[in-house]
């Protein structure tokens, strides 16, 4: 796949700057860092595509490091499913790493800090240092364990990873400033003890954990990354990140940290801690429910690589955090797939249409176009008899002027078919109408004379004969509220939409969909894009709805 070139505007010149100073000898390394503690969201989608993206503009390298500093959330699931959602966003890492890979180092490198002085064993507990802490513009108060011997210092530090100290009971702070203005130099944490769950990768090996302010600068010190990329909530830690790289860069070379805006989406979260959440508690069924922002959940509902890319593209990278409209998302995934996606004929709420003048029993193959923005997607074979279902809604009995589909006397073109002219209707003893009658123009086909003749409406089909039972599943904003970050008072589960997921087991499609593979997309004519959901069986197709037809943000900017 071909990646259209980001937007990367302020960053790539940054960027652009530091290869003109020659620093870090004109070498560009990012990495993409991900804690394995959930699936990829649609914002890790924007972080990948500047990692990835500005590595690959200016001959760099961008690796790909797991950041498995707490064992307590993490797992291999989550390692395997981010590499797979990476490469389907059509980038490859250089080298895949792990924070856990420099346990050793960063324990090295700390146990020097606390013999330089900088460092020292704390052994109050999580409420007493957060009282301590001050506010920004008091100072903090100093512990009473700030100033105790190095050796002290050492052995406890020695202690707090074989297990003999209980969790919580002690942690190594960094000696910097009770008093700084910056909150993240009161004597920060480096490192917690975590002993009641193994690490996926080094077991039970290791009881105390570092803290990523810690962990993160050193990890990309190691690896030689030069621009450590992230997220604005970070810009008030990049003091620290710069203080810790201080205290051990011997080199010319330093690794330096950029943000840029987090993205965030109207009616849905993003967070992978409240996702975990919705998966757990079986309100949505799984990661990749089609509901959920995952890339993988993206994925199943029929977005397309492309289309992520556009969408990434269009929202670019500032540096103020913002909230992007739904609609942008929906509307970068509808213009891909009415570029790409193939036409087929589904009724979703069929009642039966008779051609009272077709021959009984007889089946024609007529051809039905592809993709009207493609020639070259070619055509298929739809088969036409004499009974079809059609459109509920494309019946009238009592239609005003301007309604130009089917009501007595009126004609309508059937889409890759004839024109027919409506006759008469039959209702049941509750007046819902069960069959609508029409003769067809047989001249009206394509190839015969009057193929071309024109009238007002075009309306789907497809053969009952042949047609196919298939599952529609009907997807709506998983959230009511627009913007969930502003409803802080309120749990983000009251603000579900009850409504998010209908299911419609009366459609009928045509014949040609049942070789439809998983994940095929497709424009069911007049109604929306749909995929093949890979919950479909031989005997059933299931679909889901990717994006209706209508766009809302095109509309918008019409305006
Ligand atoms: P979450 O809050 O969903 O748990 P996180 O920031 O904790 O996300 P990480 O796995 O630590 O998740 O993130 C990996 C990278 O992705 C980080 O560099 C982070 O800045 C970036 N990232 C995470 N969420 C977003 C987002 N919404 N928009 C842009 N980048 C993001
Ligand atoms: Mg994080």
């Amino acid at each position: 796949m071909d990646i259209p070139k980001k937007n990367l505007n302020f960053i790539e010149q940054i960027v652009e700057n530091d290869l003109k100073e020659g620093k870090n000898g004109g070498r560009i390394q990012t990495r993409f860092p991900p804690e394995p503690n959930g699936y990829l969201h649609i914002g890790h989608a924007k972080a990948i595509c500047m990692d990835f993206g500005i590595a690959e503009h200016y001959n760099g390298i961008c690796n790909l490091r797991f950041d498995d500093t707490n064992p307590v959330k993490e797992d291999v699931e989550y390692v395997d499913s981010i590499q797979k959602d990476i490469q389907w966003l059509g980038y490859h890492w250089a080298n895949i790493y792990y924070a856990s890979d420099y346990f050793q180092q960063l324990w090295d490198l700390a146990v020097k800090l606390i013999k330089d002085g900088k460092a020292y064993v704390d052994e109050q507990s999580a409420d007493e240092i957060a009282k301590q802490k001050g506010t920004p513009t008091t100072p903090g108060v100093e512990s009473p364990f700030r100033n105790r011997p190095i050796e002290e210092n050492l052995a406890l530090f020695e202690k707090m990873n074989t297990g003999e100290i209980a969790e919580g009971a002690m942690v190594l702070r960094a000696k910097i400033d009770m008093s700084s203005s910056n909150m993240h130099f009161r004597d920060p944490l480096m490192y917690r003890i975590i002993t009641g769950h193994p690490h996926h990768r080094t077991g039970y090996t290791w009881k105390a954990y570092p803290m990523y302010d810690y962990a993160h600068g050193q990890s990309d010190y190691f690896e030689g990354v030069t621009h450590s990329l992230c997220t604005l909530e970070f810009e008030v830690h990049r003091p620290l990140y710069d203080w810790f790289i201080d205290q051990f860069a011997d080199t010319d070379y330093r690794p330096h940290q950029n943000e840029f805006n987090r993205l965030n989406i109207t009616y849905t979260v993003m967070s992978k801690r409240k996702m975990l959440q919705l998966v757990q508690e079986g309100i949505v069924t799984g990661w990749d429910d089609p509901r959920m922002p995952t890339i993988c959940g993206l994925r199943r509902r029929g977005y397309t690589p492309a289309s992520i890319h556009s969408f990434i593209d269009k929202i670019g990278y500032t540096k103020y955090d913002g909230l992007i409209d739904l609609s942008l998302l929906e509307h970068s995934v509808r213009e891909d797939l009415n570029a790409n996606a193939t036409r087929v004929s589904v009724v979703t709420d069929p009642i039966k249409l008779i051609l009272t003048n077709y021959p009984e029993g007889k089946t024609e193959i007529l051809e039905a176009g592809n993709n009207p923005e493609k020639e070259e997607a070619g055509s298929h074979e739809i088969p036409f008899t004499k009974e079809l279902y059609i459109e509920r809604e494309d019946f009238m009995e009592d239609a005003h002027k301007k309604y130009f589909r089917l009501t007595v006397g009126n004609e309508v073109r059937l889409k890759n078919a004839y024109i027919i002219k409506c006759t008469g209707f039959k209702k049941d003893d509750n007046g819902i109408v069960t069959e609508v009658y029409a003769e067809y123009d047989p001249m009206t086909k394509s190839g015969m004379p009057d193929s071309s003749r024109k009238v007002k409406g075009t309306i789907h089909w497809v053969s009952v004969e042949n047609a196919l039972s298939v599952e529609l599943r009907l997807y709506d904003r998983l959230f009511t509220v627009e913007n969930l970050n502003e409803e802080k008072e309120r749990d983000f589960r009251e603000m579900l939409n009850p409504n998010s997921l209908t299911i419609n087991t009366k459609a009928k499609a045509e014949p040609w969909l049942k070789e439809a593979k998983p994940l095929e997309n497709f424009q069911f004519q007049r109604i929306g894009y749909f995929n093949v959901d890979p919950d479909s069986t031989p005997d059933k197709l299931v679909f889901n709805r990717t994006v209706s037809l209508k766009d809302s943000w095109a509309k918008e900017q019409q305006k």
